[in-house]
């Protein structure tokens, strides 16, 4: 993590950026019925050297706004601007050189890996994708991303089935970073492995990032890894960010209903503590009928008339401290300690990564 001087130019930065999935019925002549508003109008921008997470429930359309600043799926709508250059609008060779530069990392380090690959052949195919060295240089690269992702130079002849889920993440992380990208989305990338190995991953990458400057777009809905590696955080709802600030300022001073209530759902210790916060009751409505209005009317627990009828807009409500709510300003003050960081699992993911830190400190010291 960095103090990002926020002022320059954003490296990559998404503008409106939608996904509808046309819903049709018929079955001689399909006609469309419907669509289904997966994401639907996100706007954000990750700076050099920043760590910036998308969090939000299941289903809300975090994954697919990973997929599409990749261009891994294509958008209904919306630019995603990489080095000033528009990601949606090449094709070729072109998209093949920008995609050198943005890689990204799956949650699932099972699914993410070809079993018929050994790790030196996993972590060289994007080199040879991209044209970079020659075999004996390839060969060099992956024993240094080896040492680098904290792996062993003898894992290179290996098989992804003979490793954890932790050292599987390791491979694809190397896999990632072979190719020396700028910006590395990662999506989920602890969600499946056990918390004390959560702790070690989420702290290479940590390390990572400071040794080879990289920037990160982090999807996860464990507000316990955002806190630990988060420069700033957008939370997403229903296909949209409804909130965006620097970490410190979410986690102390929310300034959106929805926040709040993600905070808040987090188990306390002592549960009469409830932090004046109403948690969150419902699902998530379908992103084929998105409530009029403000969209999270249906589950607001402070809304009020005009809600339902007027769709408030992302707007700036301190320094860097954006809001999607008409009453943003209103909200009392949050009670931060009561509302979160104090949940058992939490602190004790906390707690394992402080340990898995000071272990790696010491061991290079
Ligand atoms: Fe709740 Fe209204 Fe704010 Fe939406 S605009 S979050 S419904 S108070």
């Amino acid at each position: 993590m960095t103090d990002v001087p926020l002022l320059e130019a954003p490296l990559l930065e998404a503008v409106d950026v939608a996904k509808h999935y046309p819903v049709k019925k018929g079955l001689i002549v399909a006609r469309q019925v419907g669509a289904v508003r997966a994401v639907d109008g996100v706007s954000f921008r990750l700076h050099r050297g920043e760590t910036l997470a998308l969090v939000g429930e299941s289903g809300c359309g975090k994954s697919t706004t990973a997929r599409l600043v990749m261009r891994l799926i294509e958008p209904s709508a919306g630019r995603v601007i990489f080095r000033g250059e528009d990601v949606t609008t090449v094709g070729g060779a072109r998209l093949r050189a920008l995609r050198r530069h943005l890689q990204i990392v799956f949650q699932d380090p099972y699914a993410s890996l070809n079993p018929r690959l050994t790790v030196a052949e996993t972590i060289a195919e994007p080199m040879a994708v991209h044209g970079i060295g020659d075999a004996a240089a390839r060969r060099a690269r992956v024993a240094d991303l080896l040492r680098l992702t904290g792996l062993r130079p003898f894992h290179a002849g290996r098989y992804p089935h003979e490793f954890s889920g932790g050292q599987r993440q390791r491979i694809g992380i190397a896999r990632a970073l072979a190719v020396e990208p700028e910006v590395v989305v990662l999506d989920e990338p602890v969600s499946a492995l056990d918390v004390s190995i959560q702790a070690q991953v989420v702290n290479l990458l940590r390390d990572l990032q400071g040794r080879l400057g990289l920037s990160y777009l982090f999807i996860a809905h464990d507000l316990a890894v955002v806190k630990h590696v988060a420069d700033r955080v957008a939370v997403m709802y229903l296909g949209r960010i409804v909130e965006v600030a620097p970490k410190r300022a979410l986690f102390a001073d929310p300034r959106h209903p929805y926040t709040r209530a993600l905070l808040a759902a987090i188990p306390r210790p002592d549960p009469s503590r409830r932090g004046g916060v109403t948690p969150l009751g419902g699902d998530l409505p379908s992103p084929m009928a998105v409530p009029p209005g403000c969209r999270f009317h249906t589950r607001c627990p402070v809304a009020r008339p005009v809600c339902r009828e007027q769709d408030p807009p992302l707007r700036e409500i301190a320094p860097g401290h954006t809001s999607a709510c008409h009453f943003a300003e209103e909200l009392p003050r949050f009670d931060a300690e009561a509302g979160a960081g104090l949940a058992p699992a939490a602190a004790r993911r906390l707690a394992a990564y402080a340990a898995a830190r000071a272990a790696r400190s010491g061991a290079a010291a």
